[in-house]
């Protein structure tokens, strides 16, 4: 049975009581909208973990004056009923003022990984989650914290901080869930229109159009690139924003010849929903959905 707590006092008290039984505590940070995608992070933790928390937050400091703050999508009792079914023990679903107290004024500062692509398109994005996240770790305190590789810039961002601040917990990255046409779930999909949806897994044909030339054994950056950008500009909705090759780790753009793990990011308007994708080139490619 998932318990719903609103405060940071629950949410400590809940865990507190788990490790005093000798429990493990894993969390599943999510802005809530739940899909397959944030269920499969919630079945690992459950697999992995003796006490499983979810938080639902919608965190206003990643989002940008004009994002989607205001219609992000908000279904608290689908979520309660959906991490309920995926055998979460705990839903933190806190209002905006306890997660930050009035006149907060304290940030987490990043740069490296958190520089380019998201970073660049959506400035402060990274500052914001990072800032978010850092918070919901010292809150739930876990063991394991659970992150798709659907957002993989976050993923390396919320890597890089844990090592650099010593956050005593292990990230765990999960694969991403599509869609039997490879579009990756995500909470923004419903924003599109029939034909939008329709052309949506360009993203994710460009994204393989590389991957089949780096399989070919093709390893200079700009033509892994170019094929993945042909394919997106087959698809004419598609407003491309970037499509870059960068190392899988530092995100470092990947110039001439690849010879280190390398990741294909991409992302794309289609009219006025933004998408987001990625593939780490080398690996087999995750099944669909
Ligand atoms: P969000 O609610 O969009 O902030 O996502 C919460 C978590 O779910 C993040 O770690 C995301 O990377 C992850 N996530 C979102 N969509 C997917 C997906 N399609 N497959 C796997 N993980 C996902």
């Amino acid at each position: 049975m998932t318990r719903a707590v609103h405060t940071v006092a629950e949410l400590r008290a809940a865990v507190r009581d788990a490790r005093a039984g000798g429990r493990s505590v894993g969390l599943v940070p999510t802005m809530g909208a739940l899909h397959a995608g944030h269920l499969s992070l919630i079945h690992r933790a459950r697999a992995e973990c003796d006490f499983v928390a979810v938080s639902l937050f919608v965190n206003p400091t990643q989002f940008g004056p004009k994002e989607d703050l205001a219609r992000y999508p908000r279904d608290f009792p689908g979520d309660l009923a959906a991490a309920r079914e995926a055998g979460a023990d705990l839903l933190f679903a806190p209002p905006v003022e306890e997660m930050y107290p009035p006149g907060d004024c304290t940030a987490v500062e990043v740069a490296g990984p958190a520089r380019g692509f998201e970073g660049a398109s959506r400035p402060g994005h990274f500052r914001g989650v990072a800032t978010v996240v850092a918070k919901l770790f010292l809150m739930a305190l876990p063991d394991r914290a659970y992150f798709g590789e659907k957002d993989y810039q976050q993923l390396q961002v919320v890597r890089r901080m844990v090592r650099d601040l010593s956050f005593p917990l292990e990230v765990v990255a999960c694969p991403t869930v599509r869609e039997a046409d490879g579009l990756a779930l995500s909470s923004r999909n419903r924003y599109l229109s029939p034909e939008e949806r329709a052309a949506a897994p360009a993203l994710r044909r460009a994204l393989l159009a590389a991957a089949a030339a780096y399989s070919a054994g093709e390893r200079e950056a700009a033509t892994l690139v170019g094929a993945a950008s042909a394919v997106l500009a087959a698809e004419p909705r598609f407003v491309p924003d970037y499509l870059a090759l960068a190392d899988a780790e530092s995100l470092e753009p990947c110039t001439g010849t690849v010879t280190r793990p390398a990741v294909l990011l991409a992302a794309a308007r289609l009219g006025n929903t933004r998408l987001i994708d990625s593939l780490v080139l080398g690996r087999p490619v995750e099944a669909a959905p």
